[in-house]
């Protein structure tokens, strides 16, 4: 059974089709420069040098008919027609307090999404854009909704409300939401795999760390706490967002710097973190080789971003009172090797008590996505 699994962002629209019962992937690519003279089409077949071309492609709706026509192309396609895929399941960044599951794409479903629009306002969107195209030109397919944010709708009342005036969790929905969920959700069940006991039965801390970074506590299958809050801001220093800082310094800088709401959110998400302190780069590749020239600045950034990690597993070693695995995952967690040994010289107490493993373990997000639909799709038959 084919699944189509697509990602929309504001610019771009990633795809993925996989043989889920076969368990491969036939084709990837990205459509990049949405709605700009300078648009651009890769595409990838499962082992294949990747093409790049050029395309017009204003808008998402267009973009999405350049992968079907793509993927069922005479010469570069991987099938005969769109008829052969069986659905199409959608990343959705936010599904508010409604979602703590995949769903089955209905109006409601979308209504929910534009709702949440106020909640993830750079990203449900372009989802909704991806959505209404696919639902235009596959019409009799089955579409998912896959929520970052359901994963964590398991966190309880006391890891997810902010210590602020209950007003505004009433009034606009603040509270710790969390992000990443698909990625935390496939690397737990697969720990639980690779450590041959029910998820039911385990203690995992699950470190995504990728651009953004965010860690989460599972306990007994289900997210009970996680770095990220009520944006993708809060937590772990990440590659350009500053993660956990003491909320007054915001209005210390509006009011020292002169500065704008846009322009201290700017200073927030995309010039701290890793970029911010190193003055270097937000790449972890560039960061490493920086700090072994003795670059100070990146050799503290790399501390920085170390140690925040360390104290969340701390934290989270203590909300769920054991640890059965550490996961290390997405491109940071998965290429430094150094993150590991680490942890593990580090943690060598706590880890040895519980007989507890750091395992790295890549993300597969887009194959949970598919794998949700997948289910979905045949529970409904
Ligand atoms: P995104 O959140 O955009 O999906 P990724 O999961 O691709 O991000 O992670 C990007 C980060 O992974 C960057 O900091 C990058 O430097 C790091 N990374 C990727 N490959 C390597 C590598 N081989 N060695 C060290 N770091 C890597």
């Amino acid at each position: 059974m084919l699944i189509l699994v697509i990602n929309a962002g504001s610019s771009s629209i990633k795809y993925k089709l996989y043989d889920v019962e076969k368990d491969v992937f036939l084709a990837e690519g990205i459509i990049e420069r949405i709605g700009d003279k300078q648009a651009t089409h890769t595409h990838k077949i499962d082992k294949q040098e990747p093409i790049k071309q050029k395309v017009q492609a204003d808008n998402h709706h267009q973009a999405t008919e350049l992968v079907l026509d793509m993927l069922t192309h005479s010469e570069v396609g991987v099938i005969k027609s769109i008829d052969e895929i069986s659905g199409v399941g959608h990343r959705v960044v936010h599904g508010g307090e409604e979602f703590n599951k995949s769903v089955l794409i209905n109006q409601d479903v979308i209504a929910s999404i534009t709702k949440f629009i106020k909640l993830a306002p750079l990203h449900n969107p372009p989802a909704l854009e991806g959505i209404k195209a696919a639902r235009k030109l596959l019409p009799d397919k089955p579409q998912v909704a896959v929520f970052d944010t359901a994963f964590h709708q398991t966190m309880p009342e006391e890891a997810f409300f902010y210590a602020l005036p209950y007003k505004f969790y009433k009034k606009y929905g603040m509270r710790r939401y969390g992000f990443h969920g698909t990625s935390h959700k496939y690397v737990a069940r697969k720990a639980a795999k690779i450590l041959n006991k029910p998820p039911e039965k385990l203690k995992i801390i699950t470190c995504h760390l990728g651009n953004g970074c965010s860690i989460a506590a599972v306990m007994n299958g289900s997210s009970v706490d996680t770095s990220m809050g009520f944006t993708p801001l809060e937590g772990l220093a990440m590659g350009t967002r500053c993660g956990d800082i003491d909320p007054a310094i915001v209005t210390f800088i509006l009011e020292n710097e002169g500065l704008n709401t846009y322009q201290m959110d700017n200073i927030l998400n995309k010039k701290s973190g890793l970029l911010g302190l190193s003055e270097v780069s937000n790449d972890m590749r560039e960061l490493n080789a920086a700090c072994k020239i003795k670059d100070g600045k990146a050799c503290i950034a790399l501390d920085v971003f170390y140690y925040r990690i360390k104290k969340y597993i701390g934290a989270y070693i203590a909300v769920m009172n054991g640890i059965d695995a550490i996961v290390l995952t997405a491109g940071i967690g998965e290429n430094n090797p150094w993150l590991k040994d680490r942890l593990e010289k580090d943690l060598s107490e706590i880890l040895s008590k519980f007989g507890a493993k750091v395992l790295v373990i890549p993300t597969k997000e887009e194959w949970m996505i598919a794998m949700d639909t997948y289910e979905i799709i045949n529970r409904k038959k």
